[in-house]
């Protein structure tokens, strides 16, 4: 049995009484928080907060080969250029840029991560990692006409990923691989419809509303997207043009049970989250708004608005994006920032955002996420400078 108490213990949605000692097994599976009087002797006793291990919502570890390659400050659409345009990497290089990211991530504190993925080129490190992953491979589909023979591509690279894997079995409950869309600029709408059904009642993400040119596109067919599909053979909009923002475009393809994971959404608007709450509970879906406050800095020079998307209870989640966009894959820096940039938020807000919210966005909470009798959510150790340092 291992016995922690600290300075303050957060739970994974409160902070502790004071004198509270975390009870564990030698493995770290959770037997009970007391008192310090009920605890009897071995109390090992750190100076900061104790908390649960924290989850990552959205990264691209296959991206970790272009850490200080991209320039700051360009704006998402010269990003995405310079990301299309960044190849020639020797494939040890990309591998061994990948291992230094997972241990990287395993150092901050992170347990589990939601991860972006173009190519297989992940699965041997994370059948191997001690980190839980889930897997969105991501779906460019820019046309109706291609979209049939687009979808299947993604679901073979999907398969790839559960090739091995007993969907009965206790593994398939921490390493999963959905299928799940780009972004609204890079889907056609027979694409979306196909992804809908693809993922029934599963966990799926989508990056939302980075940048004003997003909504541009969907409201009037204009605008920065229009030179960057040019390079793609597209001498116009492929996409619908709608008279509104991109999310109220596409979000009303999905409607079959998914948990959808909204990343980045500095551009959205109270009147779009008043719409996509009304939709969600219309067609039984969760949404969950998941910040990268470090990569927004990076791309947009901009922070998300984060006050207006915590209102009515909505679930935030935090995640680091890439190296390609972002200084270090660390949680602790993204709430860091997030209380640099928002000094009324209260740490505890924060710190379940990065632990059980997001735990329970990836359908992790039943193992993660929390201090409560049963889970094995890892313990990390937080300094008064927010510095972290894993104990479990
Ligand atoms: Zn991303």
């Amino acid at each position: 049995m291992l016995k922690f108490s600290a300075d303050r213990i957060f739970t994974g949605n409160g902070m502790a009484e004071p004198d509270t000692v975390l009870v564990t097994d030698e493995d770290g599976r959770v037997l009970d928080l007391v008192c310090k009087e009920e605890a009897g002797d071995g109390i090992r006793y750190f100076e900061g907060i104790l908390t649960p291990g924290f989850v990552n919502a959205h990264c691209h570890l296959e991206l970790s080969h272009l850490k200080n390659q991209v320039q700051q400050g360009t704006g998402l659409i010269a990003f995405l250029e310079q990301i299309v345009e960044k190849r020639n990497f020797s494939r040890d290089h990309i591998l061994s840029a990948m291992k230094d990211a997972d241990r990287e991530m395993w150092d901050d504190g992170i347990v589990a991560v939601g991860d972006i993925c173009n190519t297989t080129d992940t699965v041997d490190l994370k059948r191997q990692s001690r980190i839980q992953w889930t897997n969105f491979i991501e779906v460019l589909s820019f046309t109706d006409a291609k979209a049939h023979e687009r979808i299947a591509h993604f679901i073979d690279i999907r398969d790839k990923f559960r090739t091995g894997e007993d969907l009965s079995s206790a593994a398939s409950q921490t390493f999963r691989s959905n299928i799940a869309p780009h972004a609204p600029y890079s889907i056609s709408p027979l694409s979306f419809r196909l992804i809908n059904e693809a993922t029934e009642g599963q966990v799926i993400s989508m990056h939302n509303q980075e940048t004003p040119a997003e909504d541009e596109l969907y409201r009037s067919g204009t605008g920065p997207f229009l030179p960057f599909f040019e390079r793609f053979g597209h001498q116009s909009t492929p996409f619908p043009t709608t008279g509104v923002s991109s999310i109220r475009s596409v979000l009303p393809h999905f409607n079959k049970g998914q948990d959808i994971i909204l990343v980045h959404n500095t551009c959205t608007s109270p009147d779009d989250l008043r719409f996509a709450d009304d939709h969600a509970a219309k067609n039984n879906l969760k949404l969950h708004y998941c910040i990268c406050s470090n990569a927004n800095l990076y791309i947009e020079s901009k922070t998300p608005p984060i006050t207006e998307l915590m209102k009515d209870g909505r679930s935030i989640i935090l995640g680091t994006d890439s190296l390609s966009s972002n200084y270090r894959l660390s949680i602790t820096e993204e709430i860091r920032t997030i209380l640099e940039h928002f000094p009324n938020l209260a740490l505890e807000t924060v710190l379940q955002w990065a632990t059980l919210n997001g735990a329970r966005a990836l359908r992790y909470d039943h193992t993660l996420g929390s201090f409560a009798k049963g889970k094995r959510p890892g313990i990390v150790l937080l300094d008064e400078d927010l510095k972290s340092k894993r104990i479990l």
